[in-house]
């Protein structure tokens, strides 16, 4: 089929110069590899543990511990730092050193709050203990070196911040969709004779986005921002699968009836480079518009994995919360609005309504 003209290798000083094909190509290949995949989490997994200032107290006798234990947790509760045991040996937690900010000694604080202990200590001591509740094991192995700490393993994000997350088979399908996505971008580069793209991707990106359970392509696109500010490929994206629930907003010519989200031009490519793959079809519509219609169905992307081959920037991503989608995966960082792992991770912002997971580290 005719997808433009072939881009010449140029020759610079005798030296061998990389077309934009070649770096499509080269890429492509380099996805094609048996690594796992890095789910992209908050910073509190990467970063060392936060440590905040507690007063300690060494009781004289043990025999006093457990008084002790009843009459502070009674008295001076220790609400944030519940994850930490109150007593270590003969050392037990107070307070926090910002606890109380007049210029009275521990002793008093005591001596006034928790009378019945006044004589216990036999001295005490400020010691910086984890601010917060070890979430995987290694956080709880840190946490134990420092202060005795309660620990309940969650199983999944110990394996989500393992390095087996995906098994072989799943690993093989989402390095299957990436290499659709760089072919996405390869053939409409192709096609709009855009050829000053280098190896950070800058001025391009495209986006697939699957239906996981039907391991099916449910709508694409490729950036068109250089002709409309906001159709980043990821808008298009979001519009192309609102097409497919009867929605959308812009216009595209180029999108068939058949594969109501994936535009016509690049289809034949597609399926002559991944013969095996699938698309979301005029039946599966039906389907759905028999879920819309018991109020079971999708929300625009709920249930849905994106693939991109660059990394959202802010706008696009907001919109991937908006629309519900349920796994992101990129393979080029965007170092200068990354939204995803590069400037900022909206997916690990709580106060959002909706949390979408993230994975990359393709090459
Ligand atoms: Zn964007």
């Amino acid at each position: 089929m005719e997808i433009g003209p072939p881009v010449k290798k140029l020759k610079h000083s005798g030296s061998y110069c990389e077309t934009s094909t070649d770096i499509f190509d080269r890429y492509i290949q380099l996805i094609d590899n048996k690594k796992n995949l890095k789910a992209v989490l908050s910073d509190e997994f990467d970063s060392p543990l936060k440590l905040v200032k507690v007063f300690v107290g060494h009781i004289k006798d043990v025999k006093n511990i457990s008084k002790t234990i009843l009459a502070l947790n009674q008295k001076i509760p220790l609400k944030e730092l519940q994850h930490l045991k109150r007593v270590r040996r003969q050392d037990v937690i107070l307070c926090p050193t910002n606890f109380f900010n007049d210029t009275s000694s521990i002793q008093d604080f005591i001596e006034c709050y928790v009378p019945e202990l006044k004589h216990v200590f036999e001295y005490f001591k400020q010691v910086e203990v984890p601010l917060n509740p070890p979430k995987i094991d290694r956080h709880f192995q840190e946490t134990k070196r420092i202060w005795s700490c309660n620990f309940h393993p969650n199983k999944y994000l110990e394996k989500l911040t393992g390095d087996e997350f995906f098994p072989p088979y799943d690993l093989k399908n989402h390095r299957l969709f990436m290499k659709v996505v760089f072919e996405v971008a390869k053939f409409y580069s192709i096609k709009y004779n855009i050829d000053s793209i280098d190896s950070t991707f800058k001025n391009i990106n495209a986006t697939i986005v699957v239906d996981p359970n039907l391991q099916t392509i449910v709508a694409l696109s490729f950036d068109n921002r250089q002709a409309h500010p906001v159709q980043h490929s990821a808008m298009l994206a979001i519009d192309n699968v609102a097409k497919t629930q009867d929605g959308g907003v812009w216009n595209s010519k180029e999108n068939n009836n058949e594969y109501v989200g994936v535009p016509e031009d690049v289809l034949p490519y597609l399926k002559e480079k991944f013969p095996s793959l699938k698309y979301y079809q005029k039946e599966y519509k039906n389907v759905l518009e028999d879920k819309i219609k018991s109020k079971e169905g999708p929300y625009l992307c709920t249930g849905y994995y994106i693939y991109m081959l660059r990394e959202p920037c802010v706008m696009c991503s907001m919109a991937l919360v908006h629309s519900r989608v349920q796994r992101v995966f990129f393979c080029i960082g965007n170092d200068e609005c990354g939204a995803l792992k590069s400037k900022t991770k909206l997916q690990t912002i709580a106060s959002l309504n909706h949390h979408f997971e993230v994975f990359t580290d393709f090459l």
